[in-house]
């Protein structure tokens, strides 16, 4: 494969974006595929940049005339990969981040089998709890369902090819990188020179 896709699941608050950012800001050649959401924008958040943000009526209309690549109803709204930024990364031999749940993980295992496939655990139930709470993005609601899908997407871990623990921040971030580093010498990415 020419472009280099790299696939990014975690439970909600383990510290994805995060650690994504961070990887971002130091390999500036990283593109993000901006996924499309019915969530609604957190305070910080910007339509067109860390989702495209849309009503249910819009995504309805964007399924049927079948925008996404993959698209899933998680926690309490449906969040899609459009095929449009996948598609141009695999033609130009750019670098592109995926961020999506499990089920999307699963459905891009299929449809993308040379991607790098990365999971960002939490150290435990009980921090995860601590930093959704800390976040304060969630209703009381949305905490309860967040935390209740955490145990289930633990389960999925060993589908993905890394698994990056977010304890400490700092030690997080050097095995992120690491892991971003060794995806580069997977054979089909390295050119050898040879004539064989
Ligand atoms: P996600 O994108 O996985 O939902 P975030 O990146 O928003 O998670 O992180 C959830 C919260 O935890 C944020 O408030 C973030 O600042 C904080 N956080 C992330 N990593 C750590 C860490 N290693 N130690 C303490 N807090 C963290
Ligand atoms: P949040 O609401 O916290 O931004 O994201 C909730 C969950 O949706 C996260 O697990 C995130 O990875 C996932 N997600 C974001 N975009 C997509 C997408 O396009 N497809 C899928 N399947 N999951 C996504």
């Amino acid at each position: 494969m020419n472009g280099f896709i790299f696939v990014i699941s975690a439970p909600s608050g383990a510290g994805k974006s995060t650690l994504i950012k961070k990887l971002m800001e130091e390999f500036p050649e990283l593109s993000f595929s901006v996924s499309t959401t019915t969530r609604k924008p957190r305070p910080g958040e910007t339509d067109g940049i860390e989702y495209h943000f849309v009503t249910d009526a819009e995504f309805d209309d964007l399924l049927a005339n079948g925008h996404f690549l993959e698209w899933a109803s998680i926690h309490t709204s449906r969040y899609g990969t459009s095929i449009g930024a996948v598609k141009n990364v695999l033609e130009s031999g750019k670098k592109l981040i995926l961020d999506v749940d499990i089920q999307g993980g699963e459905a891009l295992r299929k449809s993308l089998p040379d991607a790098h496939f990365i999971f960002i655990a939490p150290p435990s139930f009980d921090i995860l709890k601590r930093r959704l709470v800390d976040r304060k993005t969630e209703t009381e609601h949305t905490l309860q369902v967040r935390l209740k899908n955490a145990v289930e997407e633990m389960k999925s871990v060993s589908l993905y090819d890394y698994v990056v623990i977010n304890d400490d921040l700092e030690k997080a971030w050097q095995d992120f990188k690491t892991v971003f580093l060794a995806c580069h010498m997977r054979p089909d990415h390295q050119k050898l020179g040879w004539d064989i």
